[in-house]
C-alpha cells in the first residue's frame, strides 16, 4: 500500500508516520527529513535551502522533486509520503512521477487538529539531531535532551520557535490544505482527528488502513 499523510505541522504526523512504517511495512518518505539531511551534510542543495526552511518558508518544487525521485529510485517496496505534495502544483508532479515509475496511490491520510492545541504540541517539540526521531507532549525521551534510541542531542527545531510557526500554518492553509479536495475527488481521501491521545489516533489509523491493505 502506497500512502500520502496530509495534515499541518504538529498533528503528530511524524509519529504516526514511523507507527505506519512498522505496522504496514511501508518505507517513510519525508521530504523535511530529506531537506535536513542535506542541510546538516552541508551540500549543494544543502546550502541553498538551509536559509528557507529557517524562516519557515518553501523550498522550491523542482528541488524537493528531484530529491524525491532520488530516494523513491533507492528502493522497491511500498511508501508513506510525509511532506510532499504540499500544493496544487507538486500533487500533479506526484501524479506524474507515480505514472513514471508505474506505481499507484492507495491512500491519502488526513490528520487535522485545532490552532492552540498544534502550537503547544510544537513549542514542546524536540528532535534527535542524529536519528530524527521526535519527541513530544506525548512521547518525551526519557532523560531531557536526550534521544531514547541513540543517546543523540534532542532540540527544539529552528522552525519550531512560536513566530515561525504562525507563518507555517497560515501557509499550510492557503497552499497545502486545497490537496485535501484535489484527492478527495480522487476518491482516495480517508480523515482522521488529530485532536487526541496518539493512542487514540493510531488504533483509529491501524483500523483504516487494513481496510486498503487487504484490497
Ligand atoms: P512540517 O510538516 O512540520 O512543517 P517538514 O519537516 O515537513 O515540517 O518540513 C520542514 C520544511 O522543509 C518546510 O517548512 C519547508 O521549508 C521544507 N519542505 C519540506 N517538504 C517540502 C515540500 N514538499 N515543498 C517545499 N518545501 C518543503
Ligand atoms: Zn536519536
Amino acid at each position: 500500500m502506497n500512502l500520502v499523510l496530509l495534515g499541518p505541522p504538529g498533528t503528530g504526523k511524524g509519529t504516526i508516520a514511523k507507527f505506519i512504517e512498522t505496522t504496514f511495512k511501508c518505507t517513510h518518505v519525508s521530504t523535511g527529513d530529506l531537506l535536513r539531511d542535506e542541510v546538516a551534510k552541508k551540500t549543494e542543495i544543502g546550502l541553498k535551502v538551509e536559509p528557507i526552511m529557517k524562516d519557515g518558508k518553501l523550498v522550491s518544487d523542482s528541488i524537493v522533486l528531484d530529491i524525491l525521485k532520488k530516494r523513491l529510485n533507492e528502493f522497491n517496496g511500498y511508501f508513506i509520503l510525509d511532506g510532499f505534495p504540499r500544493n496544487l502544483a507538486q500533487g500533479k508532479m506526484l501524479d506524474h512521477l507515480l505514472d513514471e515509475l508505474k506505481i499507484s496511490l492507495d491512500v491519502v491520510l488526513e490528520i487535522d487538529s485545532p490552532v492552540d492545541v498544534i502550537v503547544k504540541r510544537l513549542s514542546a517539540r524536540r528532535q534527535c539531531v542524529d536519528c530524527k526521531r521526535i519527541y513530544g507532549l506525548d512521547v518525551p525521551s526519557k532523560n531531557e535532551g536526550l534521544c531514547d534510541d541513540c543517546g543523540g542531542k534532542t532540540i527544539l527545531r529552528a522552525d519550531d520557535k512560536p513566530e515561525i510557526v504562525e507563518k507555517r500554518l497560515n501557509l499550510y492553509n492557503e497552499t497545502t490544505k486545497p490537496l485535501s479536495d484535489f484527492y478527495n475527488e480522487k476518491g482516495l481521501l480517508v480523515k482522521v482527528d488529530g485532536n487526541r491521545t496518539l493512542q487514540e489516533i493510531f488504533s483509529e489509523v491501524e483500523k483504516t488502513l487494513k481496510k486498503f491493505e487487504s484490497d
